[in-house]
């Protein structure tokens, strides 16, 4: 069942901590000239136009990225810029996903390995990194791929998994997969996201993978209401393993500010914390 495209929700609050995340990760591989290996087991199409018939439909991303206003955000700058990288003026029309925003960060030495499902968004993937000898593109299983590749050969490696939920299954299926994978690259950063709709499911997910015997584990939650049942997703989290030094500095400052960006509610929803320590 693939009913999910990322076009009607590109630049949402969930992205903006997901990305925002992800920058910081990616700035810290950075830091170190010896390659890395990118592998985006759910990768979506990779560039968004929010002017799309999609993206107007549910006008998602005007509860996000259009209220960034970057100026007021120096510690976003890196962020700032790559999305910029994408805009000919300082207005946001067209909001990288995560393939796009790790393109901006390679360099020579450095692969990502992309993984899509749908059909269409493989295509345009497939568009939007034709002749980047260094991104690789499959229309393969997210999972099947991670299992394929790791370890990787640089030995140094960040693993986005970023499903769209559409199954209840997929919460444990994520976990179990992360540690069958974690088994065989332990020294890899996994950074995974999910969607708070139920509290529940979030917390025997999160129990489950505290269970697992993997170490050094953070999570980070942006949301825009309290828990509820009947909002579908109020608040959205990214879990990371084996977490740069700085990310949960640097994360636990930016959570308060950009929960009153995103607040529907009058009030800031936001949760940062070591899961299982090093
Ligand atoms: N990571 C993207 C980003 O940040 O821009 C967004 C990805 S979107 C939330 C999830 C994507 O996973 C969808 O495009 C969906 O078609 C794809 N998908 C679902 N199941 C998959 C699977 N088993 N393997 C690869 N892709 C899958």
């Amino acid at each position: 069942m693939l009913s999910y495209r990322h076009s009607f929700h590109a630049g949402n609050f969930a992205d903006l901590l997901k990305h925002i995340v992800l920058v910081e990760i990616l700035d810290h591989l950075l830091k170190k000239d010896t390659a890395f290996d990118y592998i985006d087991t759910h990768a979506g199409a990779g560039l968004y136009d929010l002017r799309s018939a999609q993206s107007q439909k549910t006008l998602e991303h005007s509860g996000g990225i259009a209220r960034l206003n970057f100026a007021d955000w120096p510690e976003l700058d890196r962020y700032a810029e790559v999305v910029g990288s994408f805009n000919k003026t300082d207005a946001v029309n067209f909001y990288p996903g995560s393939p796009s925003i790790v393109g901006c960060f390679l360099r020579p030495q450095d692969r990502a390995w992309l993984f899509e499902l749908h059909p269409q968004d493989y295509q345009l993937l497939q568009k939007n990194f034709a002749g980047r000898k260094n991104i690789r593109v499959y229309h393969t299983d997210g999972f099947d791929g991670l299992k394929a590749l790791i370890p990787p050969r640089s030995r140094r490696g960040l693993v986005l998994i970023d499903p769209s939920y559409e199954i209840k299954s997929d919460y444990d299926l994520v976990i179990d997969q992360v540690a069958k994978a974690y088994k065989k690259f332990s020294q890899g950063i996994y950074a995974i996201w999910y969607p708070v709709v139920d509290r529940n499911t979030i917390q025997r997910m999160q129990k489950k993978l505290i269970n697992s015997g993997i170490r050094n584990i953070q999570c980070f939650e942006l949301g825009v209401m309290p828990d509820s049942r009947e909002h579908g997703m109020t608040a959205s989290g990214m879990l990371v393993i084996n977490p740069p030094w700085t990310l949960m500095s640097k994360i636990s400052a930016l959570l308060p500010k950009l929960a009153t960006l995103v607040s529907q509610c009058g009030s800031q929803i936001y949760q940062c914390a070591t899961l299982v320590e090093e």
